[in-house]
């Protein structure tokens, strides 16, 4: 039986191809809710990045990087290939994830959450948003306080995403009656509030699909991963 408290580099890549096929599965609906309150690219800036970064996973074959080198190159692709603010944002979020991350093979669930927590710290330090500005940050913050909490308390890595992912959800519809202070939303003022934020909700994505890939291991290696 595998460790339950760790989070591989397997992992990680499936996570992040995981992440892929939910945000091209959910692009016309992230794009809707940018064109409600943006300029209607939101979804098509996710799936093309994260397609992208599956080209590269693909590219890489079978010698599966530490989990540190698969975080920055990711943070790159999506910074190259993701125009938009959330192409930086994202892209630094990976980036600061993979400088936090120790460069091994698989890390325990507290450093996991620590390395979240980094990433999420770097989203902030360049976008300047802090909860209740109607972004990212209002689902991603709370995911990070439920991950840290969960993996202090000695929860399996599977349980702390599954936590994070609820409150991500929870961050997410708060947006809904918030007026945007952050990014081209709060150009509408208080006409951007009665929206959800698409960045709150493409974040949501990501941290649900960490969830369901952390779940669906079930503690065994042994599997290749195979289809959703
Ligand atoms: P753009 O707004 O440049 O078209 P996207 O549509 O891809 O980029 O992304 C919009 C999302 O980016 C918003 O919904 C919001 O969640 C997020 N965002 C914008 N500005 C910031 C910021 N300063 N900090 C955090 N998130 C932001
Ligand atoms: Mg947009």
């Amino acid at each position: 039986m595998a460790d339950t408290t760790v989070v591989t580099s397997a992992q990680v890549e499936a996570w992040l191809r995981a992440a892929a096929g939910e945000l091209n599965a959910h692009a016309d609906e992230l794009t809707a809710l940018d064109s409600a309150i943006g300029d209607a690219d939101h979804g098509t800036n996710m799936a093309r990045g994260f397609a992208a970064v599956v080209d590269k996973l693909d590219a890489a074959g079978d010698d599966s990087p530490g989990i540190q080198p698969l975080l920055k190159s990711v943070g790159m692709t999506l910074i190259s290939k993701v125009g938009g603010a959330s192409g930086s944002l994202y892209g630094t979020l990976f980036l600061d994830m993979g400088k936090a991350a120790p460069d091994a093979a698989e890390i325990g669930v507290a450093d996991f959450a620590s390395v979240v927590a980094a990433g999420v710290a770097g989203v902030v330090g360049r976008g300047h948003a802090a909860v209740g500005d109607k972004t990212m940050i209002d689902a991603l913050e709370p995911a990070v306080s439920a991950l840290t909490d969960a993996a202090a308390s000695g929860a399996s890595a599977a349980d702390a995403a599954r936590a994070a992912a609820e409150a991500a959800a929870i961050g997410r519809d708060s947006t809904v009656p918030l007026v945007a202070r952050k990014g081209r939303a709060s150009y509408l003022g208080e006409r951007s509030a009665g929206h959800l934020d698409p960045g709150a909700a493409s974040a949501t994505i990501l941290v649900q699909t960490l969830a369901d890939t952390l779940g669906d291991a079930g503690g065994s290696q042994a599997d290749d991963g195979g289809a959703a």
